[in-house]
């Protein structure tokens, strides 16, 4: 059995294989009926099918290729697990810092942090894995699912008819059509963990997430790292201040970006590949050994059969309404394969939305809405850009008036003593409230600390709740509550002040 971008064929590879594409799987024969059939078993597929399963219900879960989807296998569990080891790497070259001395005669051993990332990610496919699944009572087929009726589903030549579907069949990466790009041999992120050999020379083309993570995980391990943007910024969804830091961080590290340029073409030179790309005023040409390919995400919706299901889509997705249901009633859609957030635990959220809708409310009460979410999400270079709510342009283009409070990572104590001074914290409001719409955090485990800014804003809770709670010292979180301090001193009006002062003066 081989399957996209796992690769080599050893025994960690072997054993994730036999949790999530076991070789010699055999799908059940079908129920006459079932009460969920779920398309796809990456994290919004398998969260809805134990779900539907836990709650008593006749649940079958189709995939093509490997249960856990990207996630699992080639997104966040094997980027994090090299991003760990890049981190491990930046450090050994900063130990002096930190008065550590020798550790310049210490070496990275490329193809030992992909083994380990490789038997990690088995490690975890457990959790995600065909045995699991089937002993808690779902059907598991393996193969391409194929809508033949608005409800009923074909794998493999098998019929599955259903009450209610889920379609979560995720994304792929988009890979432009440049000349020479094909020829000249690129990998994405579903083929990049799957290299043994670190190249010497990486080119980078996107400067999103993905392009940012592995960018700088390969930059830290050794690579001469040049990441191409057409954009003028990196992180574009992002606030510009998050981004200026991470630039500064790129440059200071020695990655080479170059902006507002396109990949023209790609020419082969002898073995290696010459990108030509397109920059203001002329051409400029970058020598690589490898390219990575990470321009954005695109939904897997074509040859689905969504036309005999009587469920819209286009080129951005899977069409819902609010409550993520789709043009067909019965079909519900969530995580990547619907135009919304592009992560895992918007999946996860997104799927409980579904199976709440598609089984528990009653015309319209009790319907949960996706527009009520509240959804951060983390970029994981170094250091980490968390968000969550609004931005500054978001809320602009919204109309939405908003008083900001910033504070700096350099004022914070923990963040000194750490080494770890490159970042902030900054709070949207909106205008002469207290309650919150968006944060950014830009710090070593921001990640870790926008939990707090979520947790805040879906409980409706307020910058004076902030201010309030006691956070442990030293900690780089306390960056949060000097922001809550800030706020509490603007509400300080003359008047006000004039009154303690008057308080104060009359104290014996
Ligand atoms: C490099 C990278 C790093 C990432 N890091 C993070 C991170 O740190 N944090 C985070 O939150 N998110 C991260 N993401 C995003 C995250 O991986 C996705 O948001 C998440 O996997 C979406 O889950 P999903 O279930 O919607 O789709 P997927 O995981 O893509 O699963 C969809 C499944 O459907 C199957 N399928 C498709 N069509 C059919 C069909 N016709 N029949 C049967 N099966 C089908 C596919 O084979 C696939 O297994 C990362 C992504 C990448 C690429």
């Amino acid at each position: 059995m081989t399957a996209p971008g796992l690769l080599p064929a050893d025994e960690h590879n072997a054993a994730l294989l036999a949790h999530v594409r076991p070789p010699d799987w055999k799908n059940p024969s079908p129920e006459a009926l079932y009460d969920l059939v779920v398309v796809g078993g990456g994290t919004a597929g398998l969260v809805a099918a134990v779900g539907a399963a836990g709650l008593g219900g006749k649940v079958a879960l189709v995939e093509r290729n490997l249960l856990g989807g990207d996630c699992l296998n080639y997104g966040c569990v094997p980027s994090k697990a090299i991003l760990r080891a890049a981190r491990t790497a930046y450090d050994v070259q900063h130990a002096n810092e930190f008065g550590m001395r020798g550790t310049s005669a210490m070496t990275l051993d490329f193809p030992a942090v992909m083994a380990r990332m490789r038997r990690l990610r088995a490690d975890i496919g457990r959790h995600d894995s065909a045995q699991r699944l089937t002993s808690l009572g779902i059907d598991v087929f393996l193969g391409e699912a194929n809508f033949v009726a608005p409800q009923s589903i074909e794998v493999d030549g098998q019929t599955l008819p259903y009450k209610r579907c889920i379609i979560a069949t995720g994304g792929r990466p988009v890979v432009p059509d440049v000349p020479g790009l094909a020829e000249a041999g690129y990998v994405t992120n579903e083929s990049v963990f799957s290299l043994t050999e670190l190249p010497p020379r990486l080119a980078v083309i996107g400067g999103g997430p993905i392009g940012c993570e592995l960018a700088q995980a390969f930059h830290r391990f050794g690579s001469r790292v040049t990441l191409v943007q057409r954009g003028k910024r990196l992180l574009p969804k992002d606030e510009p201040e998050a981004a200026e830091v991470l630039d500064r961080q790129f440059r200071q590290e020695g990655i080479e970006l170059h902006y507002g340029a396109t990949l023209l073409r790609v020419e082969s030179m002898a073995t290696t590949p010459r990108l030509i790309v397109g920059v203001s005023g002329g051409e400029r040409t970058i020598e690589a050994d490898a390219i990575l390919v990470a321009v954005g995400r695109a939904p897997n919706v074509a040859g689905l059969g969504l036309e005999a299901a009587g469920v819209k889509y286009s080129h951005r997705g899977i069409e819902t309404n609010d409550h993520l249901q789709t043009t067909n009633p019965r079909v519900y859609a969530a995580g990547d394969c619907v135009d919304s957030y592009l992560f895992t635990h918007a999946a996860d959220a997104m799927t409980r939305i579904c199976t709440q809708n598609a089984f528990f409310s009653l015309g319209p009460f009790g319907r949960k809405r996706l527009s009520n979410l509240v959804i951060p999400w983390t970029t994981y270079t170094g250091p980490e850009v968390a968000h969550v709510g609004l931005t500054r342009e978001a809320a602009e283009q919204q109309g939405i008036a908003i008083d900001t409070y910033r504070e700096d990572l350099r004022r914070v104590d923990r963040a000194i003593l750490d080494g770890e001074t490159n970042g902030f914290a900054m709070i949207h409001c909106r205008r002469g409230t207290s309650r919150v719409v968006g944060c950014t955090l830009v710090a070593g485990h921001a990640g870790e600390m926008i939990g707090e800014i979520a947790l805040l804003m879906t409980s409706r809770l307020t910058m004076s709740d902030l201010a309030r709670t006691i956070h442990c010292y030293p900690t780089q979180v306390e960056v949060l509550k000097r922001l809550g301090d800030q706020y509490n001193k603007s509400r300080l009006t003359p008047r006000m002040a004039a009154l303690l002062k008057w308080v104060i003066a009359r104290r014996r």
